[in-house]
């Protein structure tokens, strides 16, 4: 991508309103456009680094057996009525709207009901179980307070995980292999080192949970962290039992995390009433039962955003930059760079090397201090000083370390 083509531009300011960090950067350095509070576009490079993150989260479920589907944002009401939960009293985040004849429907704001209910077609007997869907889709709710930028948004994208096991043990094992992927995915994203696994009471759809909680000072929720064991209690939790629940170690540390992602025991909590069951070995009629995964993109993509930043903007893990290399020339008055510049760039991309290439005519510190705010987590400059010596200069974002690349190896060390 040449920069000069790029639509977004970087901008100084965020608007006023906007108080969270991440969307503050995301804003300034044109990832992301803010509508309204809690409602975010996602532009060019918000998305490349969205998709990356989705399909990071695509191999690992894939992994797991499951499979993809995308299910309808317009959610028939009498289900969630049969499922519970429809009543604003039980679940205060719907939106809600009516069809031309005064039929209401919901916006879905999560899908249990809605894919059990669409499994009552297709599951008959034990032998079409077990089952593990999924889907990455805009989730809406109405959120009351949304001050955290993409963390908290009032529609943000999720991926959301429904398993459909014949016995406890089947969903017991399920669940496991589940939580192992979300570890896969939270390191596979950069933030594995500040993610624990954390027991907390479980919300609207059952008793406990197990929530993904990735410590920063932006995090909305309070966690009490065991380091040796590297698992965590929730606020909840720790009021009814301030040990760690594995080594029952006392000495916890109280931090400030959010929550990335959280998985559920659902039991028979939505196919009994929706009524999803299959006939066992011996012809014997039994519910089906259920568990949830969620992890929140935008709010991973949020997270990520805190946790690295330094004062001069974003600085992203490798595995989900929007590009491998920003490639940020300093042209000279003779126009002997441009066109070297020129070549290396059609060069990487034929490698199969994504990059932004900057290749405005502008004054070289407001490059870098855009590369800075944009936070790829490798730059490449060439100007005649590298030319005349026939090497490149390669820094890394995070550490600021300058290498001097023969240009022969500059594929080598961007690989
Ligand atoms: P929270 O307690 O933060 O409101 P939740 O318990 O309502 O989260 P779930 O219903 O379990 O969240 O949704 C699954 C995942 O979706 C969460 O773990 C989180 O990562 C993400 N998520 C939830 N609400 C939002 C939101 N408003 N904006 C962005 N992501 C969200
Ligand atoms: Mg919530």
């Amino acid at each position: 991508m040449r920069q000069s083509q790029l639509f977004t531009k970087t901008r100084k300011e965020a608007p006023k309103d906007e108080v969270s960090k991440n969307a503050q950067l995301l804003i300034r350095a044109g990832f992301v456009h803010k509508e309204m509070a809690g409602v975010y576009s996602f532009l060019p490079l918000g998305l490349r680094v969205m998709n990356r993150i989705s399909n990071i989260i695509r191999e690992e479920m894939n992994l797991l057996g499951a499979q993809e589907v995308l299910l309808t944002v317009l959610q028939d009401k009498n289900i969630w009525v049969t499922a519970g939960k429809w009543d604003d009293k039980v679940v205060d985040n719907w939106f809600k709207t009516k069809l031309k004849n005064e039929t209401e429907v919901g916006l879905g704001y999560s899908h249990e009901a809605e894919l059990t209910n669409l499994l009552k077609d297709y599951v008959r007997s034990w032998r079409d179980l077990p089952l593990y869907i999924y889907q990455i889709q805009t989730k809406f709710r109405n959120e009351s307070r949304a001050k955290s930028g993409i963390m908290r948004g009032r529609e943000f994208l999720m991926k959301d995980m429904y398993s459909f096991s014949r016995t406890q043990e089947e969903h017991a094992s399920f669940y496991e292999k589940a939580k192992a992927a979300y570890f896969n995915v939270y390191k596979r994203v950069g933030i594995g080192e500040q993610t624990y696994i954390t027991s907390s009471s479980g919300g609207s759809f059952s008793k406990f949970s197990d929530e993904f909680q990735t410590v920063t000072d932006a995090g909305e929720d309070v966690i009490y962290v065991c380091e040796k064991c590297r698992q965590a209690i929730n606020d909840e939790i720790f009021k009814e039992v301030s040990a760690c629940p594995l080594c029952d170690n006392k000495d916890l540390m109280k931090k400030k995390a959010v929550e990335v992602g959280n998985i559920f025991n659902l039991g028979v909590n939505f196919s009994e009433p929706l009524d999803l069951s299959f006939a066992d070995e011996t012809s014997v009629k039994k519910s089906v039962i259920m568990g949830c995964y969620g992890i929140g993109i935008g709010r991973l993509m949020g997270t990520v955003v805190d946790v690295f930043a330094d004062e001069k903007g974003i600085i992203w893990p490798k595995e989900i930059a929007p590009f491998d290399v920003h490639l940020t020339p300093i042209f000279d008055k003779e126009g002997k760079v441009k066109p070297a510049a020129d070549a290396l760039y059609a060069d990487l991309v034929s490698k199969g090397i994504s990059v932004l290439y900057d290749d405005r005519d502008i004054r070289p510190g407001e490059k870098f201090a855009d590369s800075d705010l944009i936070g790829i987590p490798l730059r490449v400059i060439m100007s005649e000083k590298t030319m005349a010596e026939n090497i490149l200069e390669a820094i890394d974002r995070t550490t600021g370390e300058v290498k001097r690349v023969p240009v022969s190896d500059i594929e080598r060390i961007i690989k």
